[in-house]
């Protein structure tokens, strides 16, 4: 049985020693067997990004089962990102239940660019999610933004990365936003660009991570996280 887990990054934002290429390389491979999703989340000032892995019984224990497609990533995490460490969030902690009102899904075409999560700046509530998973022969990406009442439409952010949008439906932003361990995207888009982990970003600095491969073509939500976990 399959259990997904909800991973907090911890200490990204301080660390700059990263081996991107072989990250996404094996990123590649991990979704080759199994998806991958990630994610960061924005209240006030304050980002935390999470990851959601499949895993095993044993995850939230640190026993995990030979074979544990989450003890796998966590060993290829640590061995690639230097200085940041990945925590699981036991149910019932979660990602918080935020005020978002608008949403919007996207999918990648050949020229969609990284998405990084300076890109919820602009809003007081917002969370970003990439879901990848294998469809056949093709690894397939696809995105998920909701936001609060503040700030710009969601869609114009996505687009202005080239990627394509769907405004979601608001049943759907209150389906998602409810969610403590968010779903998978229910479609995706083959990914031909390198696969990268989205990272907490301070607002008056540049990004100092930035989990990507510098290799083309690779193809192949926090407060419950306890609400005490991100300032109001
Ligand atoms: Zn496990």
């Amino acid at each position: 049985m399959i259990h997904r887990t909800l991973w907090r990054i911890d200490g990204a934002a301080e660390s700059s020693a990263v081996d991107h290429e072989r990250l996404a390389a094996g990123m590649r491979l991990h979704v080759i067997h199994s998806p991958l999703t990630t994610l960061t989340m924005q209240i006030d000032a304050q980002q935390r990004s999470y990851l959601v892995l499949d895993g095993c019984v044993g995850c939230l224990r640190d026993q995990c089962r030979v074979g544990c497609p989450a003890a796998l990533f966590r060993r290829l995490f640590q061995s690639c990102v230097t200085g940041a460490t990945l925590t699981a969030v036991p149910p019932p902690q979660g990602l918080a239940c935020r005020p978002y009102t608008r949403g919007s899904f996207a999918w990648p075409d050949t020229h969609t660019q990284p998405l990084d999560s300076t890109l919820l700046r602009p809003w007081a509530d917002a969370r970003i999610m990439v879901h990848w998973r294998r469809y056949g022969a093709h690894i397939c990406g696809s995105a998920l933004l909701l936001v609060s009442a503040d700030g710009p439409d969601p869609m114009s952010a996505l687009r202005e990365c080239n990627w394509h949008v769907l405004a979601l439906p608001s049943r759907m932003v209150t389906r998602w936003h409810q969610a403590a361990t968010p779903s998978g995207l229910p479609f995706g888009v083959p990914w031909q660009q390198p696969l990268f982990l989205m990272v907490p970003t301070c607002p008056d600095s540049e990004p100092s991570l930035q989990i990507a491969s510098s290799r083309a073509n690779q193809s192949p939500d926090g407060a419950p996280v306890s609400q005490e976990d991100m300032p109001q």
